[in-house]
């Protein structure tokens, strides 16, 4: 089983993160303080780490230099609260092998999760087809009829949902924690709105509303 440890000081983030990773089949342990996820990694040979950069008291850069000095081998995927290109720069060049900024979905985090644990990544496919729309998740792009259509980042995860579950009805609700995992209020209507964006330019037909149930992409 692919283990996974978590290391993050919220207790929302954290519980998020693992029930997720567990109900995905990771075995995810969690720490919440850097120190402790150092003394974990040199008893556990861990094959991701999801590290947040503010812990309260070793900071994630340290706690990636001190894990890379050790020569563990985990590959490492920085959290930032921060859009910051400092952060992201600092933790490449670390050794990091990818960051996210929160908030992000919990889709979005799995994607990249699954990116870095697999060996050879050529074999992902990484284009799925409905109709004449192509979506490419590795240069994140769609295209409709052989036209690129800008996507927001938001709308690229609405879209990645649907295209990877066609010809199933997708309720508000798993919409909403798939795309806007923890960081959504559960009673706006923001799932409706972003649909409507992306009917616009996928072509009005292409996702059916159904009644009182949720959103259906159709295939034809
Ligand atoms: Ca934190």
């Amino acid at each position: 089983m692919t283990r996974i440890l978590i290391v993050e000081d919220e207790e929302r983030i954290c519980s998020f993160l693992q029930k997720g990773l567990r109900s995905n089949g990771y075995a995810a342990s969690v720490a919440r303080l850097g120190q402790e996820a150092l003394t974990l990694c040199s008893t556990t040979n861990f094959d991701l780490i999801l590290l947040d950069i503010g812990l309260p008291d070793v900071n994630g850069f340290e706690v990636l230099r001190r894990l890379r000095a050790q020569k563990r081998r985990a590959a490492v995927i920085m959290l930032t609260a921060r859009d910051a290109v400092g952060d992201r720069v600092a933790g490449l060049e670390g050794g990091a092998d990818d960051y996210l900024t929160k908030p992000f979905s919990f889709d979005e985090l799995l994607a990249r999760i699954r990116l870095r644990l697999r060996p050879d990544r050529s074999e992902e496919p990484t284009i799925i087809k409905v109709g004449e729309a192509v979506l490419d998740l590795r240069t994140r792009t769609l295209s409709v009829g052989g036209k690129t259509v800008e996507l927001s980042a938001r709308e690229f995860a609405l879209a990645e949902l649907f295209f990877r579950h066609p010809r199933q009805v997708l309720s508000r609700e798993q919409v909403l924690s798939n795309v806007w995992g923890y960081d959504y209020d559960p009673g706006s209507n923001v799932v409706d709105v972003y649909v409507g964006y992306l009917r616009k330019k996928l072509g009005k037909e292409r996702i059916k509303a159904m009644r009182g149930m949720g959103y259906r992409l159709e295939m034809g």
